[in-house]
């Protein structure tokens, strides 16, 4: 298999040394007591990089099953449960909430926009009795960021319980699990972790355990059930038997941000993808976001006469370059180019450039400059 650049928002290119660390020898993860020390010691350093003395579980099964799994574990019959809506990964809270016989609350934003914090505050005045709320970080179909360092205290504020999907930004952007209050934080091995797909992370504060430990019904659920994680420690038991060469990969992808350093990783994202913005706004082209950009990805609306098909398949075909479209509402009118963890580098995102220049000027789209020139200029 030729592997294209997989400049797509996750799953992302992997580096060396995590594919060689799925290599290693494995043991017995269900019996063999140094396996659920080194989870242990895994989820610890999942914490440090999500800056939270929080519990940390790693659930094996991509990022939906985290999504899926604090709907499940928090959700009873008739609870009211506010679903954040600026996006399609925010608009599908809802659905796992109905599925755990929730009633989900839209708050919807403008889908080009970050959440209004004046008018998430007003609306909050008015109703409060939310068991919990739902946001997306960053919602990756459009690129758009939340800040979630306003939204969770708020909601905290008014005894809501903080459930963050920050799949596509955590390792991309600044996430601070405890300043910001957040009781559960989603996480994803496949995006700016930049480890493959297959495993979900997350922290589970005392307030979401209590939530859990205090429901009338039990929870409707084995595999997302969140209690049956609290104390495989002690007990040295997992519901199931772990996917110990994921978890050993998971592992150095971790070790590898926090060797770089938190600070570094996101200043290193922060000015790909403001270069990037600025290039391709130079060129003549126009970003699909009006505010809340994330660091992680930029999404950029196709210009009137070009197929997005026929542009990504000429980057790909011609240049080995992968970018994505989108889908939902989305579907043909934007691509999106990911450059989140190991793709957030210049040498990848400048070969990007060229590919979807080349591609443009190929479909008949002549970008108003040269759109690598203006990038490494912006760096
Ligand atoms: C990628 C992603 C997930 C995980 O789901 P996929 O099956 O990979 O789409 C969850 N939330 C967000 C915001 C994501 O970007």
């Amino acid at each position: 298999m030729k592997v294209p650049y997989i400049m797509t928002p996750g799953p992302t290119q992997v580096s060396e040394n995590v594919r060689l660390a799925r290599a290693l020898e494995t043991t017995n993860p269900d019996l063999d007591p140094q396996f659920y020390d080194f989870y242990k010691e895994t989820c610890k350093r999942i914490g440090e990089f999500l800056n939270t003395k929080n519990e940390v579980r790693i659930l094996s099964g991509e990022g939906i099953l985290g999504l899926e799994a604090a709907c499940a574990s928090l959700t009873e019959k008739g609870d009211r449960v506010l679903v954040i809506d600026n996006g399609i990964f925010g608009e599908g809270f809802a659905d796992f909430v109905t599925m755990y016989g929730g009633e989900p609350i839209l708050f919807k934003g403008d889908r080009q926009r970050e959440i209004d914090i004046k008018e998430l505050k007003a609306f909050l005045d008015v109703d409060r009795d939310f068991k919990y709320a739902t946001v997306v970080h960053c919602d990756t179909p459009s690129g758009v960021l939340n800040d979630i360092s306003k939204i969770c205290p708020l909601l905290k504020e008014k005894g809501i319980i903080t459930v963050v999907d920050s799949v596509a930004a955590m390792g991309g952007e600044e996430f601070k699990v405890d300043d910001w209050k957040i009781d559960i934080a989603l996480g994803g091995s496949q995006k700016a972790v930049s480890a493959p797909p297959g495993l979900t992370f997350l922290s589970i504060s005392d307030d979401a355990f209590n939530a859990m430990e205090n429901r009338k019904e039990p929870i409707a659920s084995f595999y997302c059930n969140l209690l049956n994680w609290k104390d495989y420690y002690e007990k040295q038991w997992f519901p199931y038997t772990q996917s110990i060469s994921d978890i050993m990969g998971l592992r150095k992808a971790i070790d590898n941000i926090l060797e770089e350093g938190l600070d570094n990783i996101i200043e290193r994202h922060h000015s790909i993808a403001k270069a990037t913005r600025h290039a391709v706004k130079r060129a003549g082209l126009e970003l699909h976001i009006k505010d809340g950009y994330s660091s992680t990805v930029t999404v950029i609306n196709v210009p009137s006469k070009i197929n997005d098909k026929k542009l990504r398949n000429h980057m790909l075909n011609n240049y080995g370059v992968m970018v994505a479209g989108s889908f939902g509402y989305l579907e043909g009118k934007v691509i999106r180019i990911g450059h989140m963890g190991e793709n957030a580098k210049t040498d990848k995102v400048c070969y990007t450039l060229f590919a979807l220049q080349k591609s443009l000027e190929y479909l008949g789209f002549t970008p108003k400059v040269d759109m690598v020139e203006e990038f490494l200029k912006e760096q």
